[in-house]
């Protein structure tokens, strides 16, 4: 009885068992990890810094820490599409307006809480100016067109990609002093990409990256949040045609409550026609407003930081079951 008393508890838990119970209180470390690897909803609004790559970023969200946050006041914006359409790649004005108009009433339809947001989106109907920018002193138009020859962009990702490697890019033009948006143009990539609206595995979905530009159009920055619309970028065949929590939290967060819906005619009027007048380009700063841009990254979807963190220590996991757990296992069995 006293020598029952006297054995060391641990040696009335069979090896068998206590190697279950680490390798069980690893894995929940493990997932725990993976858990906390993942960021909460963390979608970005657009600053006036949102296009300078130097610009600071909160390390966990990749969201802009500086500059004036972008959004619409007014109640009312409409989307043009480009009349030429992309003879290149053989989609028409009316296939882009199709998808444009489906891409309005996604966004369009988002609900916060009880009501839906508060900036009206509309389709203005084809334009002949494809030319994106703003016209300080004529009308406008926020046009999605495609961009069949000379693709200017690079993206502005930090990982230095090339001008080809990016498929959309939108320009906002707005206030200096407030960051009020008052002009925004879409331009889609068709010199280097093949868009579809029924993509194969080597083309990019046409909705997929309408979609992700008009909530740039709207005033989001890109996300980190995987399976979002706002993440930046989209490999070929990829079809994100539903928006993401993290999505309809960010729109919400810009657009809840309630406004006047006024008038959904830009500033100067509705242009059709832009030739002859004075267009503002990307870097341009008037006495009033800048025009800045994003672009939408081009292939798979990059591993963050937490992945190669947690597959380190998967490896390092493994390592210690063989060489730690193994040893602790042999002076075990032995004093037995
Ligand atoms: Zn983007």
């Amino acid at each position: 009885m006293q020598d029952m008393t006297m054995r060391p508890r641990i040696k009335l838990i069979p090896s068998w068992l206590r190697l279950i119970s680490k390798i069980t209180l690893q894995l929940v470390f493990f997932f725990a990890l993976i858990l906390r690897a993942q960021p909460a909803l963390a979608y970005c609004q657009a600053t006036s810094c949102s296009s300078d790559p130097e610009c600071r970023r909160n390390r966990e969200t990749g969201c802009t820490t500086s500059g004036i946050p972008l959004s619409w006041r007014r109640g009312c914006i409409g989307f043009a599409v480009g009349g030429q359409g992309s003879p290149k790649t053989g989609i028409s004005s009316d296939v882009l307006a199709t998808v444009t108009q489906d891409a309005i009433e996604i966004w369009g339809g988002v609900s916060c809480g009880d009501e839906s947001i508060s900036l009206s989106l509309k389709y203005s109907g084809p334009v002949s100016c494809e030319q994106a920018g703003y016209q300080p002193a004529a009308g406008n138009a926020n046009i999605i067109s495609f961009v069949d020859e000379g693709w200017a962009y690079t993206s502005n990702q930090d990982d230095g990609a090339s001008s080809s490697d990016n498929l959309g890019h939108t320009e906002l033009t707005y206030d200096l002093a407030t960051g009020e948006l008052v002009d925004t143009d879409i331009e889609l990539n068709s010199e280097d990409a093949v868009f579809s609206t029924e993509p194969n595995e080597t083309e990019y979905d046409l909705l997929t990256v309408v979609l992700h530009e008009m909530g740039h159009a709207l005033g989001l920055d890109h996300s980190q949040v995987s399976g979002s619309v706002m993440q930046a970028r989209s490999g070929p065949g990829e079809l994100r045609h539903q928006l993401h929590p993290d999505d309809r939290a960010g729109v919400c967060a810009l657009y809840g409550g309630f406004r006047e819906e006024g008038s959904c005619v830009p500033d100067g009027g509705l242009a059709n026609d832009c030739a002859g007048q004075e267009i503002l380009l990307p870097g341009d700063v008037s006495g009033k407003t800048e025009v800045a841009g994003c672009s939408f990254g081009l292939g798979p979807v990059r591993h963050n930081g937490a992945v190669l963190v947690s597959l380190l220590f998967l490896l390092c996991l493994a390592v210690w079951n063989r060489f730690c757990l193994g040893k602790e296992q042999d002076s075990f069995d032995v004093e037995k």
